[in-house]
């Protein structure tokens, strides 16, 4: 076995590949970038060596600088982790002639699959089924549109070097396909440099089944089972399980033995997955094959209690495999969530930031959270914008996917928007619920997952007004033990009047518009609904809030919902949903009757406009400062005729909820 291995890698895959090593008393070092420099992998490892600048072309994958690090270190072996030099044959060649192991297949393996096309060839050879298609060499825009217009449409465009679902397009009819097929080059050009094609018949309703192989030096080779990892965004991963739901005993073994078959048919050594498309009849189809450890290991170790980074540092120091095929067995079931700073609800496109606040999930025996970074990290634009792999693990599907939403409910991350909500929404939906997948889930059920419907928010509504109340009564509370008198009466929030009700009013921000909701407190300190839909005025509300959970009984039902709060945001997840919701602070105007008033964010957004100079007088009512929040402007007024004597910030900035915005000042403050 090695005594010291440097990880080519970053985040939490560097991470991963450390832990594994120190349990076998294997040194470690790391590389970095300027962007890196106190990241977790780096302050994980025994050694870290510098290779280069923020951007990753000029750092994780230079390989040069890789090597030159390993060299440095005397570092045996490279573990390349995904992603980056890990399917670089030229870098595991490298390697190879520096005398330092590649913890990886061997080159001929990595040339082999590195073209979607030469690997469906290879593939072919071995009598591994394919996928119907086209994907030879003539590359002229007639013969692959004959292809498709033979194989029937629709069809799917693939760029052979392709990777991260760059260069792919459906193509519904012939009418689409040169248009589309100049899409797909153009796009593969410039994310491979490379405009090759080939076409496939597009499957419309398949899961995405991949098994995971290991191959040892000695020839040995066996299949750890599959992962179904239909959950998919813009052909990309987020939720991945194993075992495959509903999967046949003999399908597995067909599927185990043609990945098997894969790997032999290219002498295989190591870690590797082969991807297949499984249709409806059970029929599957070779895609691809990865000649590295997937992102979504982890579901597969959790099943098999095995750890494959140990089988991979084992395989490459040239021991035979663990175990034989008999002796593997699947146990209970697993879930991966990749939780990632992107916005659902804008395409899912990747947002930076600064962790500002980030608490994971507890971890157990059935749940497990492989990350690579902490709380005041930056999420950067320099690389992959995935935050934590959530990983848990039951007995069987319905007790896992219990465990999968409850561990969402209590991820707890501030400074940027992430896909928490969406993916509790998505693993809480009925067809989910039922493992009816496949690739186009999320498109299909994208009403279920997206849009409350306005039944499911009034459901919500109660539960979000009574946590407010709570929470606001137990901070009241927090502070009045710390003034000289505890029991005065200026510290109590029940809005006691001496004749009238006591009323909590709150207006939130939901899917992009203003609901509000109000409570009635009685004497007992039980509430009702004051405020709402008629059908459920009178509603009798009361409960307790435990951290951040609430205990609520609503008409004698009772639910618990778990909350999380960040920056003026709030998230409550209930068993069934998710419902994310801003509070809208009322304006109390001018507060200050000394004349200067400043004006707070009433919650965190961005400044969109300055409508009026600093320094300029305004009436009462005009728009002094524009504010977007969850993708809703709002506008805030002048209270009175007055100047604006300064803007505390300026547009694009972002701002906390309660930060002071301007300095006002009124013309006539006796008024
Ligand atoms: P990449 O390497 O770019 O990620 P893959 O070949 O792995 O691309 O395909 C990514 C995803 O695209 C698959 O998981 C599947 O959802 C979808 N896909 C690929 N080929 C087909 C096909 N022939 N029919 C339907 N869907 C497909």
């Amino acid at each position: 076995m090695f005594d010291k291995i440097l990880i080519a890698n970053r985040g939490e895959i560097a991470c991963r590949v450390i832990r594994t090593a120190r349990k076998l008393g294997i040194r470690t070092v790391a590389v970095y970038s300027d962007a890196d420099t106190n990241a977790l992998h780096v302050t994980m490892a025994d050694e870290a060596v510098r290779i280069g600048a923020a951007p990753s072309k000029e750092s994780y994958l230079l390989s040069d600088n890789v090597l030159e690090a390993a060299k440095k270190t005397g570092a045996q072996a490279v573990h390349p982790g995904y992603g980056f030099l890990s399917e670089n044959a030229e870098f595991s060649a490298a390697c190879k002639a520096n005398d330092i192991v590649f913890i990886g297949p061997p080159v001929g393996a990595i040339e082999a699959m590195g073209s979607k096309s030469a690997a469906k060839t290879i593939m072919e050879k071995a009598g591994v089924p394919l996928v119907p298609g086209y994907h030879g060499d003539d590359q002229s825009p007639v013969i692959l549109k004959q292809h498709a217009d033979d194989m029937g449409y629709p069809v799917l465009l693939k760029a052979t070097a392709g990777g991260g679902g760059k260069g792919m397009r459906q193509v519904w009819s012939s009418d689409e396909f040169d248009e589309a097929l100049e899409a797909a080059k153009r796009e593969s050009l410039s994310s491979f440099g490379d405009n090759r094609m080939l076409v496939e018949k597009y499957l419309t309703q398949p899961r995405h089944v991949e098994i995971q192989v290991f191959c040892d030096q000695a020839g040995n080779g066996v299949y750890l089972f599959e992962r179904d990892c239909s959950i998919q965004r813009r052909h990309q991963k987020v939720i991945e399980e194993a075992p495959a739901p509903g999967m046949k005993d003999s399908v597995r073994a067909a599927m185990g033995d043609a990945a098997l078959l894969a790997a032999k048919a290219i002498n295989y050594e190591g870690a590797g997955t082969v991807e297949f498309l499984l249709d409806k009849d059970d029929t599957f189809y070779f895609m691809e094959m990865n000649t590295r450890l997937q992102v979504e290991h982890p579901v597969t170790e959790m099943i098999t209690g095995q750890d494959l980074v140990e089988w991979q540092l084992r395989v490459a120091a040239g021991q035979d495999l663990p175990l034989s095929q008999d002796q593997l067995q699947i146990n209970g079931h697993a879930f991966e969530a990749r939780i990632y700073a992107e916005d659902p609800d804008n395409d899912f496109l990747p947002v930076t930031g600064t962790l500002s606040y980030l608490q994971p999930p507890e971890e157990s025996a059935h749940v497990r959270v492989d990350t690579g970074v902490l709380q005041g990290d930056e999420v950067s634009i320099y690389y992959d914008p995935m935050i934590a792999k959530l990983i848990v693990w039951d007995e069987n599907r319905d007790r896992a996917l219990a465990r999968l939403a409850q561990a969402l409910s209590e991820y707890r991350i501030s400074g940027m928007t992430t896909n928490v909500e969406f993916l509790y929404n998505l693993a809480t939906t009925e067809p989910f619920r039922k493992a009816d997948l496949d690739t186009g889930f999320i498109d299909k059920h994208s009403k279920l997952i997206f849009h409350k419907s306005q039944t499911e928010i009034n459901r919500s509504l109660p539960l979000a007004a009574l946590y407010l109340t709570l929470k606001r009564k137990q901070d009241a509370a927090a502070l009045a033990c710390q003034t000289a008198d505890p029991y005065s009466p200026w510290d109590n929030t029940n809005g006691w009047r001496s004749c009238g009700a006591n009323i909590h009013d709150y207006s939130l921000l939901i899917n992009d518009s203003e609901i509000t909701v109000a409570l009635e407190e009685s004497a007992t300190g039980s509430f009702t609904l004051s405020a709402r839909d008629a059908s459920e005025l009178g509603m009798r509300i009361s409960g307790t809030l435990e951290g951040d959970e609430l205990h609520a009984d609503i008409d004698g039902h009772r639910v618990r919902a778990n909350i999380v709060a960040h920056d003026g945001i709030y998230s409550l997840f209930t068993q069934d949903a998710a419902l994310q919701f801003g509070l809208i602070e009322p304006d109390y105007g001018d507060l200050d009757d000394g004349g200067a008033a400043g004006f707070t964010a009433p919650m965190t957004g961005t400044i969109v406009a300055l409508p009026v100079e600093a320094g300029s007088s305004v009436k009462k009512d005009q728009a002094i400062v524009i504010m977007e929040a969850m993708k809703m402007e709002h506008t805030i007024r002048a209270p009175a005729d007055g100047t604006v004597v300064e803007f505390y910030f300026q547009p694009g900035d972002l701002v906390d909820g309660g930060a002071e915005l301007v300095n006002f000042e009124a013309a006539d403050s006796d008024s």
